[in-house]
């Protein structure tokens, strides 16, 4: 039987072109069937649970295995605790008699038996027991899945080539993104949500902001993905099929021609030179930046080292982070940015309060600056690090002054404690914050005298300066970068820099987006920093740029209107150069 063709549209993401079979994601537990047993029937469930538990210790056991190969021992104990949990007699005798006794189905009697222990647990005093709850939730509604026979693998076990559908996916499931995965779209996010983000970093086609996906598909139907104009096609007839094919190998083709400037200069027609540097989130990241032909790191988001495990990383671990991303990047410069927490990025370990606008919260230098020991781990490591190559430090989401003034006291500190202690790092490091918020970008002048250069993040700033939320992707026509409220900023932060001798960059999504480059490069940025699949078109973009015609156009842009004026000035622009 053909399968009925279904058509979403939702957000470009990521680009490229993903075709596979589609690997759905769902969070949430089937409904619980509560249903009272009959006494011939006892011995149905308990078969059912018995299943349900071999396959989950199955499960378990090579997730361990994965993990452990993957991220190493520390992490992969984590399942054997789960492992544990599983063969527990008080726990399984639980659900037993919940079964012999009160005559409950399998998946009824697994429900209220782990939650009455998680119950217990919640209510010690001790912490690490309280926090064991969640483990047991957690193996809970895994063997739930398996007893319904609902799909329960999870991102980082899959084996074969799949397009993964979900509602959202986290930064940690995005981390669990593993090379069978081809592409992504999610239901909910915008260009600047961290899926997206993450999707370009890793080169996957995804699509955000999709609406009901999950409603529409089934696991294992036919999707493409198409990450240049945002479109889900799901079960596509063959001439579909056939046309996406080869837009997607000519899209591959295309890549392969651009691998030729992987050395070449990044300068302009006119011999300016602008550093196209790498966002990257991992040291893996930095690999691929070196094989993008990255001219340095602009912005190392130092938080998914924190993400995606049940405890704080140690100095040891941070320290040996930075130093392989310095020493992969062989004497190029790498923007190490402090942590930033809280928004869309969540660490369960460190228990913060849920807040109604996270955005606006307790979130990156506000959050180190309260938890000054989490903080300080984390400079001493970066220090440490600097030895190694040639490594800058990054403020995020700096809003007032004082907040800079503190965090450099504090990296005084650790300078201090490392001096003391005789350990090795370089004197010179060069302190940089993130122009994220409108404070900021408007005091620009104020701040450029007391750090060595600006890093822009656009990703934050338009959001903050439009008051539109990054994540929702109802209002993402309203999210607009050229707007010409954020160009003037931009203007005025790389005003400032000049002025005051350093340098100005930019971080932000924005930076990336060959047709702001011309915009970007005229109002004097420097450096532009992006995933690292960007970088060589955006090096061939700039060769096609001229630096004294770009700052006339740039000057012309600051006198415009509306985003919509602005972008088409500029394509009309480029427009007239490739023809
Ligand atoms: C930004 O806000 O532009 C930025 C680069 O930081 P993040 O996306 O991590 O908030
Ligand atoms: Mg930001």
């Amino acid at each position: 039987m053909t399968k009925l063709s279904v058509q979403k549209r939702g957000i470009a993401a990521s680009p490229g072109i993903a075709i596979g079979k589609a690997f759905v994601l769902r969070d949430e537990l089937p409904a619980i069937n509560r249903v009272s047993i009959s006494a011939e029937q006892v011995e149905t469930e308990l078969g059912r649970l018995c299943l349900g538990l071999d396959k989950t210790g199955e499960q378990l056991r090579k997730l361990r295995e994965s993990t452990a190969a993957k991220m190493g021992e520390e992490q992969a104990k984590i399942f054997d605790a789960h492992l544990l949990l599983l063969q527990d007699p008080e726990l399984i005798g639980g659900f037993e008699g919940q079964i012999k006794d009160s005559h409950q189905n399998a998946e009824s009697a697994v429900q209220d038996t782990t939650e009455g222990f998680a119950a217990i647990f919640a209510s010690l005093d001790d912490e690490y027991m309280r926090e064991r709850a969640s483990d047991i939730r957690d193996i809970g509604s895994r063997l739930i899945k398996n007893i319904a026979g609902v799909n329960t693998v999870s991102l980082a076990e899959i084996e074969e080539e799949v397009v993964v559908l979900a509602h959202d996916l986290t930064p940690s499931d995005t981390a669990q993104l593993n090379s069978y995965v081809l592409g992504f779209a999610a239901e909910i996010g915008g260009r600047t949500s961290h899926s997206a983000i993450m999707a370009r970093s890793l080169d996957l086609p995804a699509v955000v902001g999709g609406g009901t996906i999950l409603e529409v598909v089934a696991e294992g139907d036919l999707v493409i993905v198409d990450g240049f104009t945002g479109d889900l096609i799901i079960n596509p007839n063959d001439e579909t099929l056939r046309a996406y094919t080869e837009r997607r190998d000519a899209y591959l083709q295309e890549r392969e021609t651009l691998r030729q400037l992987i050395s070449a200069e990044s300068n302009t027609q006119d011999g300016v030179h602008i550093e196209l540097a790498a966002n990257i989130g991992t040291p893996k990241d930095a690999v691929k930046a070196m094989e993008n032909g990255a001219d340095a790191i602009g912005l190392y988001r130092t938080e998914f080292l924190y993400m995606d495990r049940t405890e704080m990383p140690t100095e040891e671990e941070q320290f040996e982070a930075y130093r392989a991303v310095a020493q992969t990047m062989k004497g190029r410069p790498v923007i190490i940015r402090t942590l930033d927490i809280g928004g869309d990025k969540e660490l369960p370990y460190l228990q913060l309060p849920h807040e109604a606008n996270p955005f606006l919260g307790y979130r990156a230098i506000r959050l180190c600056l309260d938890q000054t020991d989490l903080f300080k781990r984390q400079l001493r490591a970066i220090l440490r690090a600097s030895a190694f190559g040639e490594l800058l430090i990054m403020f995020p989401m700096i809003s007032n002054l004082q907040e800079l003034r503190a965090a450099k006291a504090l990296l005084h500190e650790a300078r201090q404690e490392l001096s003391d202690a005789n350990i090795a790092f370089d004197s010179e490091l060069k302190v940089g914050m993130m122009v994220e918020i409108p404070s900021a970008a408007i005091l620009a002048d104020v701040f450029a005298k007391e750090v060595d250069f600006f890093s822009i993040g656009t990703n934050d700033l338009v959001q903050y300066t439009l008051a539109v939320d990054r994540m929702n992707e109802k209002i993402a026509p309203l999210y607009q970068p050229f707007h010409p409220a954020i160009l003037r900023l931009i203007k005025s932060v790389a005003d400032a820099a000049k002025n005051n001798g350093i340098f100005a960059g930019m971080c932000g999504e924005m930076a990336g987006d060959p047709v702001a480059m011309p915009l970007l490069v005229g109002l004097g940025l420097t450096e532009l920093s992006m995933s690292a699949p960007s970088i060589l078109p955006a090096r061939k973009a700039l060769q096609q740029i001229n630096y004294a015609e770009a700052k006339v156009w740039a000057e012309e842009a600051l006198t415009l209107a509306t985003a919509e004026e602005v972008r088409e000035f500029v394509l009309s622009k480029l427009g007239q150069l490739t023809q």
